[in-house]
């Protein structure tokens, strides 16, 4: 299962270094391959193939860019079988979950930006009579994370494509894999040579000559805030856009108006929570519970914890799997001693494996209760299944508490009064609100407010990201 190659120009090469590092299975914790690392004069190479890409890819019709869209849409349905494989073994992520809703992610996505760009105008004309035109801001350089590895490649690589800029990706080095198999099926919808590139290689290295580099019109970044403001600084100096999405501390907000819907709506937020192993940028991780259904929500989401099924990756069910590296249990870990120390009621999970695990770098679903938000288990990003719960006397205070954050990627509420929903999902501080359960569907924008970043991906706000507006005057 090695990947030690990169692909620049349309062909798969040697990186120009030596530099490598294992892939690692997180159920077993055994080596499963070797990826090779790039390094900035690689990057150089794919920016110059960019470039010189950029001349006849960005003057593509949108009937060819949209013909190409649907190749790569085809085929990715193709391939949904290998990439679930594929991230199942590099960061765990449970099969069925991995097949029906990482890889789907690629399929869903490329529907929403065909979608988008049917009705998308590229031309039109103001009521003063000048023309405005859209262009491809020109060549990208994208940085994604291990965490939903797909979804965030097809999130930043489809618009790019669509728009005709020509994409360098450098994805996590922990998921090799996955964007090795999607480097194969741009190649095979017909890409065109140094449209595409794929750079295996550290953030700090490929990642940060990316951002840094001149020869690039933007970067788009997905990850830690600590990284995105990194990435913001390295390419301030070449004037390029940047857009960010970056991390979350989601409140979700519990209202006793649920009534007999509670233990519903309640059990569906810690496996919210939960899901992807806690590690997911808009996880609902701050339950904030009106005072009148505290001590039952507590309850119920004890029992919810402890019912929660953990177990291997390979094997098909609901289960939830390791996180995706040693690094990020020991983060974890240190989490939750935090949230101990600061002195929060552990009422399910702690540290530790779970019972009768061994090995891999399972954690145990874990909840705190009577958590204030000023803990440290209440301000930052923890990105493992823990769920902190906190006390609100009113909607007043949910609200207060909810938008006390540096935060603002997305916001949960749990109600039995759609006017109430309307009312406080009016105030929360988040790229966006979910109520009662409601899912994102492909094709709406998605991103933060605040220090959850910028600009918003997918559908045709994803394209814009990735697109100059021009403006024509005719004397
Ligand atoms: P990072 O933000 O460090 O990594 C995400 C991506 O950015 C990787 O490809 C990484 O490469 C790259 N990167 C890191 N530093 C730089 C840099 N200076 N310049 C350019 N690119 C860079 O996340 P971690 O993997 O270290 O996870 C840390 C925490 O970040 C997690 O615990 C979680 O809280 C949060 N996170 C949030 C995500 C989200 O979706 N919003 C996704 C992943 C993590 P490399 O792997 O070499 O560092």
């Amino acid at each position: 299962m090695d990947v030690l190659r990169i692909y620049v120009g349309g062909t798969w090469i040697a990186p120009s270094g030596d530099a490598t590092m294992p892939i690692t299975d997180p159920a077993t914790e055994e080596r499963i391959g070797t990826v090779a690392l790039a390094s900035p004069a690689d990057v150089d190479h794919a920016v110059n193939a960019a470039t010189e890409a950029f001349r006849s890819f960005g003057t593509w019709s949108k009937a060819e860019r949209l013909a190409l869209l649907r190749r790569i849409r085809a085929l990715t349905a193709e391939r949904i079988k290998d990439l679930a494989q594929a991230m199942s073994r590099e960061m765990g992520a449970p099969i069925t979950m991995a097949r029906e809703m990482q890889a789907e992610a690629g399929v869903g996505h490329a529907d929403g930006f065909i979608e988008a760009l049917e009705a998308q105008e590229e031309s039109w004309t103001l009521s003063n009579g000048d023309t405005l035109l859209r262009e491809p801001i020109g060549p990208a350089g994208l940085i994604t994370p291990w965490n939903w590895p797909i979804n965030q490649i097809a999130l930043k690589v489809l618009p790019a494509l669509a728009t005709g800029c020509p994409a360098i990706l450098k994805p996590s080095e922990y998921t090799p894999l996955s964007a090795a198999i999607y480097a194969e099926i741009l190649h095979e919808a017909g890409v065109p040579p140094g449209a595409f590139a794929l750079i295996n290689g550290t953030g700090p290295v490929v990642g940060d000559a990316l951002a840094r580099h001149p020869g690039l019109a933007m970067v788009s970044f997905t990850g830690s805030t600590r990284a995105g403001i990194s990435v913001s600084k390295s390419a301030a100096d070449s004037v390029k856009r940047v857009t960010l999405e970056l991390g979350g501390k989601s409140p979700n907000l519990v209202f006793a108006d649920c009534g007999p819907d509670l233990e519903t709506r309640v059990r569906a937020s810690v496996a919210e929570c939960f899901l992807n192993s806690g590690q997911s940028c808009d996880a609902p991780t701050r339950l904030v519970v009106e005072r009148a259904c505290y001590d039952d929500v507590v309850e119920i989401a004890r029992m919810a914890a402890e019912e929660t099924r953990i177990g291997d990756p390979r094997a098909e069910g609901d289960h939830i799997g390791p996180l995706f590296d040693r690094l990020q249990w020991d983060r974890v870990q240190e989490r939750i001693a935090q949230g101990i120390a600061e002195g929060a009621r552990l009422v399910a999970g702690g540290p530790g494996r779970p019972e009768g695990i061994n090995r891999g770098w399972y954690a145990r679903p874990t909840i705190f209760a009577d958590v204030r938000n000023d803990m440290t288990i209440a301000r930052e990003e923890i990105f493992g299944p823990v769920l902190s719960i906190l006390a609100a006397c009113d909607e007043e205070d949910a609200i207060a508490i909810a938008n006390d954050t540096l935060y603002g990627l997305a916001a949960y509420i749990q109600t039995g009064d759609p006017e109430r929903a309307r009312r406080v999902a009016a105030r929360l501080r988040a790229g966006a609100v979910h109520v009662n359960g409601g899912g994102l569907g492909c094709g709406t924008p998605f991103g933060g407010y605040k220090a959850s970043g910028n600009g918003r991906e997918g559908g045709t706000m994803g394209l814009e990201d990735y697109q100059e507006v021009k403006s024509l005057h005719f004397g």
